[in-house]
């Protein structure tokens, strides 16, 4: 289990993460208020728009009995300029959080772990499909366009990503990701429940 933990974590960082930690599934904190936060206050614009958002995603419940099963779990980061975080080039950096995650995902069924399930940050609908009116798999009921990148956001399922960080050893303050100046840094975070 420790050679494959170890693996997954080396396939991370080949796909395109500055780094991947390996965590025990309990240790990650859901909060049902997080999960309201995408239809809270301030509705989230991808709300409602892909299979992987609210409220087509099971949500915290569902995910506190995947983590009841998963003993391990594999985190990722992407550290960037917050010049970039702030910037069209955005987008770029969450596609590959997806295919980060995903390739890890398929890494961790082959190794064995069948269930194992990615989730990264931000909607999939205008990182992979913004040019298509529609997500396939909730206005069709057809399979997802991108089922090989596109993961459901952690944002829904209501995981504490602060949280997530900090027990992965990358201690971060809530404020610091809203700075914007030339020489702040920033970070992306994604995770796989390996079961
Ligand atoms: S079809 Fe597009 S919008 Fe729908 S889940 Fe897949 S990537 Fe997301």
């Amino acid at each position: 289990m420790k050679a494959s933990l170890a693996y997954l974590t080396q396939e991370a960082i080949r796909f395109g993460a500055t780094d991947s930690a390996v965590i025990s599934s309990g240790d990650i904190r859901t909060d049902d208020d997080l999960a309201a936060l995408c239809n809270g206050e301030y509705t989230c614009p991808s709300y409602g728009l892909a299979a992987s958002c609210p409220p087509h995603v099971q949500g915290p419940e569902q995910f506190r009995k995947w983590q009841e099963k998963s003993r391990y779990a594999i985190t990722v980061k992407i550290e960037l300029p917050a010049s970039v975080m702030f910037s069209d080039g955005r987008k770029e950096v969450m596609r590959l959080l997806h295919q980060i995650v995903a390739g890890v995902e398929k890494k961790a069924i082959e190794s064995g772990f069948s269930q194992s399930r990615a989730f990264a940050g931000g909607s999939c609908k205008p990182l992979f499909c913004e040019k298509n009116k529609t997500c396939c798999v909730v206005a069709d009921n057809l399979p997802c366009r991108h089922i090989d990148e596109a993961r459901p956001s952690m944002s829904g399922f209501g995981i504490d990503v602060i949280q997530l960080m900090n027990t992965s050893g990358w201690p971060v303050e809530k404020t610091k990701q809203n700075k914007g100046g030339p020489e702040d840094s920033s970070w992306v975070a994604g995770l796989i429940l390996v079961f």
